[in-house]
């Protein structure tokens, strides 16, 4: 599977970025509106040129979801279920959760 070119303040190859850094910020989002991948709702704020759109609450299936350890992509629903990614178990930033209303309908 090919990984996915992550735009924004990214600032490591597990993309990280210059809003949120700290050892469990390791996914990326693919935004509804555009398409394109983003470490967080900021980097895309300050990249695109448009709002967000959250993701449709029956497009739970789409692989919206990069892990940035293993490269894996993860479906909105797994990701909404899993603590950490089902591949290389990296543990995901549970802070994640207060943004979720932005990138997904809930
Ligand atoms: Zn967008
Ligand atoms: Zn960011
Ligand atoms: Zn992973």
């Amino acid at each position: 599977m090919t990984r996915p070119a992550v735009r924004g303040a990214v600032i490591d190859a597990q993309t990280r970025c210059a809003h949120y850094r700290g050892p469990l910020d390791v996914i990326a989002i693919r935004f509804a509106c555009c398409g394109e991948w983003y470490p967080c709702l900021r980097c895309h704020e300050e990249a695109a040129d448009h709002g967000i759109l959250a993701w449709p609450i029956d497009r739970r299936d789409e692989r919206a979801v990069l892990c940035g350890v293993c490269g894996s992509t993860l479906t909105i629903e797994a990701y909404l279920t899993a603590a950490s990614c089902p591949r290389c178990a990296a543990p995901f930033n549970p802070g994640c959760a207060l943004h979720h209303p932005v990138y997904f309908e809930m």
